[in-house]
C-alpha cells in the first residue's frame, strides 16, 4: 500500500500518520522530519533547507525531490509506504509519479485532512515537537505525561521554529497558492479521499482506517 497524507499545516498529518504506519507496518517518509533530522546532525542539505523552513516557505523542488528519490530506493520502501507533507507542489506530484512509474508503481490513496484555518493556528501555537524522535505534542489536547519530555523515548521537547504566527501565516498562504492544487490532480485521478480533521484525534484515525480498509479488503 502506497499512501499519501494530505492536508494543511497544523491539519495532524504527522501524528495520524505515525498512528497509521504503526497499525499497518509500513515505513513513513516526511520530508519536514527528515530536513529537521537533517539538521539536528549538520548537515549541509538541512542547513540548506531549515533557511526556508524558519521563514515558512518551500525547500526548492530540486533538493525535497532528490532527497524523496533517494529514500525510495531504500529496501523497506519497496511495496508499503506513506508520504507525509510531499509532495507539496504539482511539479513534486509529477515528479513522484515519475519516480514510482520508473519503480513500475502507483500511488494507491491520497488522505486529505480537512480543517479550518482558526483550529490551525491554535494546534500549531500549543505544539511541542520531540526533538529525538519526531513525536508530536499539543499543550492541552495531548500533553506529555511530564513536562517537556517525550513519552516514547525520552527525548527533549521543543517548539518548531516555524509555529510562530508569521511563519504560520506564510505556511497557510503557501499551502492555498502551491499545495491545494494537488487535491484537484488527485481527484482527476480518483484516489483522493477527504477526512474530516476536526473532530477528537482518534475519530480522525478511525476515519482512516475505515478509508484504507475499505480500500484494502
Ligand atoms: P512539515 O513537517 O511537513 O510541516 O514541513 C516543515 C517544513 O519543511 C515546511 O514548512 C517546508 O518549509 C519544508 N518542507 C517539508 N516538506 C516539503 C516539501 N514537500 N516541499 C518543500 N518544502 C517542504
Amino acid at each position: 500500500m502506497k499512501i499519501l497524507v494530505m492536508g494543511p499545516p497544523g491539519a495532524g498529518k504527522g501524528s495520524q500518520s505515525s498512528r497509521i504506519v504503526k497499525r499497518y507496518n509500513m515505513p513513513s517518509i516526511s520530508t519536514g522530519q527528515m530536513f529537521r533530522d537533517a539538521y539536528n546532525k549538520g548537515e549541509k542539505i538541512g542547513v540548506e533547507a531549515m533557511k526556508f523552513i524558519k521563514k515558512g516557505e518551500l525547500v526548492s523542488d530540486d533538493i525535497t525531490n532528490e532527497i524523496v528519490r533517494l529514500r525510495l530506493s531504500e529496501e523497506d520502501a519497496e511495496t508499503n509506504f506513506l508520504l507525509d507533507g510531499y509532495p507539496r507542489t504539482v511539479n513534486q506530484a509529477i515528479a513522484l509519479d515519475k519516480m514510482l512509474e520508473g519503480m513500475g508503481s502507483k500511488l494507491d490513496a491520497v488522505i486529505n485532512i480537512l480543517s479550518s484555518h482558526d483550529v490551525l493556528f491554535e494546534r500549531m501555537e500549543q505544539r511541542r515537537v520531540c526533538k529525538q524522535c519526531g513525536a508530536t505534542y499539543h499543550l492541552k489536547f495531548m500533553k506529555p505525561q511530564e513536562d517537556g519530555v517525550c513519552d516514547i523515548c525520552g527525548g527533549e521537547l521543543y517548539q518548531r521554529p516555524d509555529d510562530t504566527h508569521e511563519s504560520v501565516e506564510r505556511r497557510l498562504e503557501i499551502y492555498e497558492s502551491k499545495t491545494k492544487p494537488l487535491l484537484d490532480y488527485y481527484d482527476d485521478k480518483n484516489i483522493l479521499y477527504n477526512v474530516n480533521g476536526m473532530q477528537e484525534f482518534d475519530k480522525v484515525t478511525d476515519d482512516i482506517i475505515l478509508v484504507l480498509d475499505t480500500i484494502y479488503d
